[in-house]
């Protein structure tokens, strides 16, 4: 939390930042309007050219939006950020972009399940060849990149959150001339600045942390000014899937509490995996810790926990009062998500059973309620029902 940003800020001090030219609003105003209207003959014509970057349309550009965009830009230290209405928004719409039929993804393997199903159901009909590998294959073996255009990364991955060492892969990939993507919603640049490791783009599911008020549906891409340009230029214009400034504005919001809700996250999750791997009732504990790769400094309150035969995971997951039971995760609230429960889901493509994922697990969002009534809560839960069994 003490690393510093190049021009010597940390990151907290960026996020708190005020932009120029509101009028002295410290709060970007929520441009609700769709379009923005001309002065006179030349102005429009020099916009519509491409002389000026004056705001046209807000399928395109929005202020409210640019303001969100540009702190996301500044805290993962990339040039420029697209926003979108949703993580997958984000994911297809990148991808999109730089894929073309007959070309090959490689992708880590415990990927989010919905970037799975866009790849399967969307991508493959398309002529598009998708491979998964364990995150130890792209560290390991300096060629599994080559001929791929693409590499989708994830760092800790989905559900069993494993990390991989993103310099070394970056410098594979490089060789290659394979273009590497991260979604980083889980550390967030708080923990995590892919770019800064040689990774070429990275995106969020921005409804998770950055938000953090489990109020908002995005997504948003960070990397240089050139392949920004692209992004925006061939997917948000043409696809559509653009972030509305009311979004925008709650987003930036949440910004301002990253770096304070990220600190608490990792003390909370700290304390949890401490009692949970001295626990008779836990198998295992999925999360990684901070410097267990290079460039991760802290961990996030999303983690996974397997449990004991003994336990009866619905009557654990209804014995808890703090947790409640749902998807997504990043939020103020704690959450558990039984992955028995995902598993069942309806639906092909399901990548919880192609990886391999035991139903034993149970993901945890830990929120950030009081860490000392959240253990009571979970430990006292986990002991009845492993007696009622
Ligand atoms: C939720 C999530 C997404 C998808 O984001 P949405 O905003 O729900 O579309 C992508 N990646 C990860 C790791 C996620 O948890």
């Amino acid at each position: 939390m003490t690393e510093r940003h190049p021009d010597e800020f940390s990151i907290e001090t960026l996020l708190a930042s005020v932009a120029e030219g509101a009028g002295g609003a410290v709060v970007p105003p929520i441009v609700q309007s769709s379009l923005f209207a001309f002065d006179n003959y030349k102005a429009f014509e020099d916009r519509m050219a491409g002389r000026s970057d004056d705001p046209l349309y807000s399928r395109v550009q929005n202020p409210t939006v640019a303001a969100f965009e540009t702190l996301v830009a500044k805290a993962e230290e990339g040039e420029a950020a697209v926003g979108f209405a949703s993580g997958m928004a984000a994911i297809s719409s990148t991808i999109f972009a730089f894929v073309r039929p007959g070309d090959r993804i490689a992708c880590v393997e415990h990927v989010y399940p919905d970037a799975y199903r866009f790849f399967e159901r969307l991508l493959r009909p398309f002529g598009i060849e998708i491979s998964y590998y364990p995150l130890a294959e792209f560290e390991d073996n300096p060629d599994l990149l080559a001929g791929v255009k693409l590499a989708y990364l994830e760092s800790p991955n989905t559900v069993v959150f494993q990390a991989m060492d993103l310099p070394r892969v970056a410098a594979h990939a490089k060789r290659h001339g394979t273009l590497t993507v991260i979604d980083n919603s889980w550390a967030t640049p708080v923990f995590q600045r892919p770019l800064t490791l040689g990774i070429d783009i990275v995106l969020h599911s921005a409804s998770k942390y950055l938000s953090g008020h489990s109020d908002t549906v995005a997504g948003v891409v960070v990397s240089t000014g050139d392949l920004i340009h692209r992004i925006r230029d061939l997917s948000l214009s043409l696809l559509g899937g653009k972030l509305a400034p009311f979004e925008a504005f709650l987003l930036t919001r949440g910004l301002r509490t990253l770096g304070a809700r990220m600190r608490q996250h990792h003390a909370t999750a700290d304390r949890f995996v401490d009692n949970l791997s001295r626990h008779p009732l836990v198998r295992k504990v999925l999360s990684p810790g901070p410097n267990s790769v290079p460039g991760l400094t802290g961990r996030s309150g999303l983690l996974s926990v397997e449990l004991d035969e003994s336990v009866s995971i619905p009557g654990f997951a209804d014995g808890l009062k703090l947790f409640r039971l749902g998807v997504s995760w990043g939020g103020f609230e704690s959450l558990l998500l039984p992955t028995q429960i995902a598993l069942n889901q309806s639906g092909e493509e399901n990548s919880l059973q192609r990886f391999g994922v035991s139903g034993r697990i149970v993901r945890l969002s830990l929120g950030l309620e009081d860490p000392i009534d959240l253990w009571a809560d979970f430990d006292a839960a986990l002991n009845l029902s492993a007696k009622r069994k």
